[in-house]
């Protein structure tokens, strides 16, 4: 059958700009490290990514290393481009990366040169594409040198590989480090992404938050609903369909029993709201101005339309951001 985009689909969406850049970003995108590996059907993988795109969601996170198999995502929404989405490159921000563990051998992972270069072509030839969007370093490697790092990502750009270079999982210092690098070096880097939502407040602390703030960059945050369990998804027990109970590489039953009570007192401070635990959980993030974008993960079209509507409201009193402060112990 042949896809065609609602044409109604930029109706509802709030573009944010990414940082000072001129790049804007869709308020809510959507991830693809689960639920788009050789597991999942295809079917069910095109309905979520046509739902996300009938609704707004311009931009789309892959990374090599999503599967399972490992490189598995980058080449299931490689096809799903071929097939529907081709006419509509331009109208996409398809961002990927590397620096976490890819291929066997010394030169597999980090933030060598070697690795990213070769990590990215691999990622364009599984995507079908000539040039990503967004190529980020995945995490901090102490043990290369930083400039080989941004050099790396400065050729991914003037190679036209990228049109932008972003940085994941950094820490405050470094961020700060890798600008003034990657600035002398001109490279339009303009996004960071993280993991934050009201359980994690690393990046309140180590200082990444600030810096992006303070260097005009974007902020992307990953795990907002920190992996389902912000959400009405485990309030009675453990779903046979859940991450927990179907993938379990990331996210055990153990984590749920300690937030599970902090879970319950959130529900109903989401409702008291008028919103679902997922819709105050991104709603908490979208207040916050450090944030660009809320980038969240869904194994059915109808979470992705829940999550959507978060956008609707993200407004808080005093009251509710210290309740929440309160519940999470932050
Ligand atoms: P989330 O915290 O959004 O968790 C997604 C999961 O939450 C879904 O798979 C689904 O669980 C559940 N869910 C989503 N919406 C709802 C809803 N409305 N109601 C109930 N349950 C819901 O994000 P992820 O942890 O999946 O991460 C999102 C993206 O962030 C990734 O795909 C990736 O692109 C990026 N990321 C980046 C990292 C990095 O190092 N840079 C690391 C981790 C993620 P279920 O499957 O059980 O239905």
């Amino acid at each position: 059958h042949v896809y065609t985009p609602d044409p109604t689909r930029y109706a509802s969406m709030d573009y944010v700009r990414c940082g000072t850049s001129g790049l804007r970003l869709p308020q809510v995108a959507l991830g693809l490290w689960h639920n788009f590996g050789d597991l999942t059907p295809m079917g069910q993988m095109q309905q979520v990514v046509f739902t996300a795109f009938d609704n707004g969601i311009t931009y789309f996170d892959l990374a090599n290393n999503y599967g399972p198999e490992p490189g598995a995502a980058e080449r299931n929404f490689g096809q799903i481009l071929r097939r529907h989405l081709h006419a509509h490159r331009d109208e996409l921000v398809i961002a990927t990366k590397a620096g976490f563990e890819m291929w066997e051998g010394p030169y597999g992972a980090g933030g060598s040169r070697k690795y990213l270069l070769a990590s990215l072509d691999q990622s364009l030839a599984r995507l079908g594409l000539d040039y990503v969007d967004v190529f980020y370093h995945h995490c901090m490697d102490p043990e290369t040198p930083l400039e080989e790092s941004m050099g790396a990502l400065a050729t991914a750009v003037t190679s036209g590989r990228a049109l932008y270079a972003g940085l994941s999982n950094y820490d405050g210092p470094t961020l700060e480090r890798a600008t003034q690098l990657l600035d002398a070096m001109h490279v339009p880097f303009i996004v960071n992404q993280n993991r934050y939502n009201m359980f994690d407040r690393t990046i309140e602390h180590n200082g990444l938050k600030e810096a992006t703030r303070k260097l005009g960059k974007g902020l992307v945050t990953f795990s907002p609903l920190d992996q389902g369990l912000l959400s009405d998804r485990y309030l009675h027990g453990i779903p046979a369909d859940s991450r927990i109970a179907h993938d379990g590489r990331f996210l055990h039953q153990s984590q749920l029993d300690e937030k599970i009570t902090q879970i319950r007192a959130l529900n109903d401070l989401a409702q008291a709201r008028g919103q679902s635990l997922a819709q105050m959980a991104l709603a908490w993030l979208l207040h916050d101005e450090a944030v660009t974008t809320v980038l969240v993960g869904a194994s059915k079209p109808e979470q992705v339309l829940d999550d959507l509507t978060a956008i609707d409201n993200t407004d808080f009193t005093q009251e509710e951001l210290q309740r929440i402060n309160e519940i999470t112990g932050a």
